[in-house]
């Protein structure tokens, strides 16, 4: 039965060259009520990359300011850039009834969760060190030195994955694909996203009994 629901939240984690942008983007295109969440940085933007739809680019300055304002629901230092989420828009498509992803990294997701426990927290893991190894050389976009960065950064992701709702390990992509549709789809079961549906159903119970 598709109800009347409260939207949720699909953190998606995972160290680079795990396979998390293909999974978001099939998320995306299979469930329309799905927004992505628009992170602002101050980071530089990339080549294609537009303002307002990747992220919001900022300078330092205005992400300080906000990050006081109490703007962000969650915000956090990454590779020597600041990224946050905006919160009032957040909650805002939340209660519209719209299911957000975000891509954000392992210290973002634990402050998320801590102010919005409702929605799906998942991990994705890559099999082993040697296949993420393999895939980040053929990739091909990144050095060396950037290749032993992003496997040492794994490392320690990996470590804070413990509290996580669910751990995926994408060794292979339509089952990883599977597993993720599964648990998101398990956490729009959640009676906390459907806080009215008992009662619109017992309306009128005895009456008709
Ligand atoms: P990139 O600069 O390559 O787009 O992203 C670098 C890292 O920043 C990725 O791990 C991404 O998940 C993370 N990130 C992007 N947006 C946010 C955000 O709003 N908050 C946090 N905590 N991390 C983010």
């Amino acid at each position: 039965m598709e109800a009347e629901r409260t939207g949720i939240v699909l953190v998606l984690c995972a160290p680079s060259g795990t396979g998390k942008t293909t999974l978001t983007r099939r998320l995306l295109k299979e469930f329309p009520r799905f927004e992505f969440s628009v992170s602002y940085t101050t980071r530089q933007p990339r080549d294609g990359e537009e303002h307002g739809k990747d992220y919001f680019f900022v300078t330092e300055a205005e992400f300080t300011e906000k990050q006081k304002a109490g703007f962000f629901a969650e915000w956090a230092e990454v590779h020597g850039n600041y990224y946050g989420t905006p919160k009032e828009e957040t909650l805002q498509k939340l209660a519209a009834g719209k299911d957000i992803i975000f891509d954000i990294d392992v210290q973002g997701a634990s402050q998320l969760h801590g102010s919005l426990k409702q929605g799906c927290y998942v991990f994705i893991l890559p099999p082993s060190r040697n296949e993420l190894e393999r895939r980040l050389h053929g990739r091909g976009t990144d050095s060396e030195a950037t290749i032993i960065k992003r496997l040492a950064n794994a490392e320690k992701e990996m470590q804070q994955a413990h509290w996580f709702n669910a751990w995926i390990v994408n060794d292979d992509l339509e089952r990883a694909y599977d597993e993720l549709r599964s648990a998101y789809l398990a956490a729009t079961l959640s009676p906390a996203c459907h806080p009215a549906l008992v009662s619109s159903i017992m309306k009128g119970w005895r009456d008709n009994g």
